[in-house]
């Protein structure tokens, strides 16, 4: 289960999980937002913790269902990840976020990288390394992609999910390991991934200031990822003190509300227009 800070995910669980008819009819509705391509992807800025130049974006899913309003990416993924069709919303966050991006002419030239998150399921099958290079076909330089996974993604499966990103990697794609230190992976996992960075978890991120056990924590994901070489991004920087804080000790990006929401594609262009040029 993921460390969301509020009780919002558990009410929509409860209230979906009432009867197994309510799942299956979102599961249903789900199924036709994606073939109706009515969902959308919005993308959070990511900045240098140094100079605050951009340095990439994450891709987003959001779901407005027409009855129940907006169901957060959690409660539906996990619910597309049960019912076996996560590798139709993965595909659909890339053509959508590839296709969006290249058309604003963002990618490549204002926008240094675009990360996209991926489930652990779509690392189950034997043929996945064949979809994720169809899910790149209309990217021209796969080194403009990331792909943010978690450590249980990695943790099960490691030899054959070891393989495939082995590949990926090769194929010039980044990888990043999302909510780092949340998770259960040990060091000597961490070395043998052919990761280039780590994304330090929203929640010791969130008490940075009052917090020693907190501090002691970040210092030492960031001690330890310099000495693996490894990029760090802090996620859910909310104050300007927590921004300092990861500046002071190395971190290399950061990410949250303190510097940029998510936003549509349109918003982004917009966004990007005022930025200083990197
Ligand atoms: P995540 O990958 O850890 O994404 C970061 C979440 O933190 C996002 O929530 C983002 O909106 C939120 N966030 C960013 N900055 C701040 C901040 O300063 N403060 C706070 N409180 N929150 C901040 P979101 O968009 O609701 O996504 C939740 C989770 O749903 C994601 O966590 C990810 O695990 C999953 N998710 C979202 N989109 C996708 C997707 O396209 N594919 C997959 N497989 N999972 C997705
Ligand atoms: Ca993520
Ligand atoms: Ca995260
Ligand atoms: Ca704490």
């Amino acid at each position: 289960a993921k460390n969301l800070g509020h009780g919002q995910l558990r009410l929509y669980d409860h209230f979906f999980g009432e009867s197994i008819h309510s799942r299956l009819r979102l599961t249903t509705d789900l199924r036709h937002a994606i073939e109706r391509d009515e969902l959308s992807v919005v993308y959070q800025p990511q900045f240098s913790a140094h100079n605050l130049k951009l340095t990439g974006v994450e891709a987003l899913l959001r779901w407005q269902h027409p009855q129940h309003g907006f169901i957060r990416p959690d409660t539906f993924i996990s619910l597309a990840e049960q019912q076996g069709f996560i590798r139709e919303v993965t595909d659909y966050v890339f053509a959508k976020s590839i296709r969006e991006l290249t058309e604003l002419e963002l990618l490549g030239t204002s926008i240094p990288r675009l990360s996209i998150n991926v489930s652990a399921l779509d690392f189950a099958d034997d043929d996945c390394i064949e979809l994720f290079y169809r899910r790149l076909e209309n990217l021209h330089d796969w080194s403009l992609l990331q792909l943010e996974l978690t450590e249980t993604a990695v943790i099960n499966n490691f030899e054959d999910t070891l393989r495939t990103l082995k590949m990926l990697r090769e194929a010039n794609v980044n990888l990043s390991i999302d909510d780092f230190g949340t998770g259960y992976s040990s060091l000597s996992i961490l070395r043998r991934l052919p990761i280039h960075e780590v994304k330090i978890d929203r929640s010791f991120i969130r008490d940075l200031q009052v917090d020693d056990d907190d501090r002691t924590i970040v210092r030492t994901i960031l001690a330890m990822a310099h000495s693996l070489n490894l990029r760090v991004v802090g996620e859910g920087v909310e104050q300007i003190e927590q921004l300092l804080f990861l500046q002071e000790h190395g971190c290399h990006d950061a990410q949250g509300y303190l510097l940029a929401k998510p936003m549509s594609a349109q918003e982004l262009a917009k966004f990007l227009q005022q930025e200083p040029a990197a």
